[in-house]
């Protein structure tokens, strides 16, 4: 035996999926089909208030509870009581807003010294403190469970996460060999969040079929972690955009009022486990290249969310596949719900921002998965698609009035 290695948090080999996946990594040269998925996912009306009763599933005494300072005033309570009925031990740890590896180290170190050592990490929040909390979990060599209070992305259920620089910008992104062991959805929490989080969630859940579509039609499609897509995952994919289709509008109802009823619970479930198994498994295409592209606009990466500029990534991704039906059927349910449909609803002029535009297409082609599209998409005719999809999202809000943009945005 050799010696044994020591192992530092932050020199962790960091996973690499080609390892594991890739024809090049395999004994006969195959990429296998592979799903992702969390190994529980519980969602339901103040499933948070039973928290301790999941934990049990995971055979937890000890758990760390990452949470921010605004969470645990909100729900620090209920959670410690459900513990206590439980008879499992918690340390809390307060998240500081960013996923860093700065932050991550930080919060690793601090629940080291933790006796009896945690035997979990339960992260309550947004997408950065599920994000950190994966990240601790992992050097913690611990199972981690994702609490989101919002469903604003697909991104609660996935094995990866998107890590910043102390100061905000962004770093890269973390993969992670299993994805989390528990996902626990609390329908009343979503609710109560301001309805423009779940609305943005449907713009990245209705991308989902599209891009895996487009994924799984290409012989050379590829999802995240260099994988075949399953058929299962097309399907779920396919089964959210329906779900949207038949409960996005009642959902946004619900939700103005803080109200669950069967429409939200549907689009939670679309939001979160559908988007996000079937995202994860199946693939990204054209919808997400462009919806990171326009990120390198400053003032639209701190003024929209994730899901508005996948909505209008959505948009042409299905024009430059010459798909202008469905665009057409795509930015009908986005005016409804209060998604962008147009660039003008991003604060985007096509003739101001031509310039502007140019630079989201260049840095929109220069991302891996736009090579799942089936044919070649270069800056010049991704700008077209771009114009195109703005030209036809312009006449759809025409018909609707801008009536629910406007009313969900206030503006
Ligand atoms: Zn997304």
């Amino acid at each position: 035996m050799g010696k044994a290695k020591k192992e530092t948090g932050s020199k962790r080999e960091p996973f690499s999926p080609a390892k594991v996946f890739s024809a090049e990594a395999s004994s006969n040269k195959i990429i296998p089909n592979v799903l992702n998925s969390p190994q529980k996912y519980i969602q339901g009306d103040g499933v948070l208030g039973d928290i301790g009763l999941y934990l049990g599933l995971i055979g937890s005494t000890h758990a760390a509870i990452l949470i921010t300072g605004g969470g645990e005033k909100r729900f620090g309570q209920m959670v410690s009581q459900s513990l206590k009925r439980s008879g499992i031990d918690e340390t809390l740890v307060t998240f500081s807003g960013e996923c860093s590896f700065e932050e991550i180290e930080r919060i690793t170190e601090l629940l080291r010294k933790a006796k009896p050592p945690v035997d979990s990490v339960v992260a309550i929040g947004g997408g950065k403190c599920l994000d950190t909390g994966r990240g601790v979990a992992l050097r913690l060599s611990v199972p981690v469970v994702i609490c989101p209070t919002t469903a604003s992305t697909d991104a609660p259920c996935a094995g990866l996460s998107a890590i910043y620089f102390p100061d905000g910008k962004f770093r890269g992104v973390e993969l992670y060999p299993l994805n989390p062991s528990l996902v626990i959805v609390d329908t009343r929490i979503a609710a109560q969040a301001p309805v423009r989080f779940i609305v943005s969630g449907m713009g990245d859940a209705m991308a989902t079929w599209y891009e895996a579509r487009t994924c799984f039609q290409n012989p050379n499609g590829k999802a995240i972690l260099g994988t075949r897509p399953t058929i299962a995952s097309v399907a779920i994919a396919e089964l959210c955009a329906k779900t949207l289709y038949d409960h996005g509008f009642k959902a946004v109802e619900a939700v103005r009022d803080s109200r669950v009823n069967e429409s939200v619970e549907h689009v939670v479930e679309a939001n979160t486990l559908m988007s996000g198994i079937g995202f994860e498994s199946s693939g990204v295409a054209a919808a997400h290249c462009i919806a990171q592209g326009l990120t390198v606009i400053p003032s639209l990466h701190k003024n929209y969310l994730h899901g508005e500029m996948v909505a209008i990534g959505l948009m042409t991704h299905l024009v430059l596949e010459g798909k202008e039906d469905e665009a057409h059927k795509v930015g009908a349910f986005f005016s409804s719900v209060g998604l962008p449909a147009h660039l003008g609803q991003m604060s985007l002029d096509p003739e101001r921002d031509e310039e502007t535009l140019r630079k989201v297409c260049r840095a929109a082609v220069e991302l891996p998965f736009i090579q799942n599209e089936p044919f070649d998409v270069t800056p010049d005719s991704l700008l077209e698609a771009m114009l195109k999809a703005h030209k036809l999202g312009l006449g759809i809000t025409d018909s609707f009035g801008d009536v629910a943009y406007v009313a969900v945005h206030g503006i």
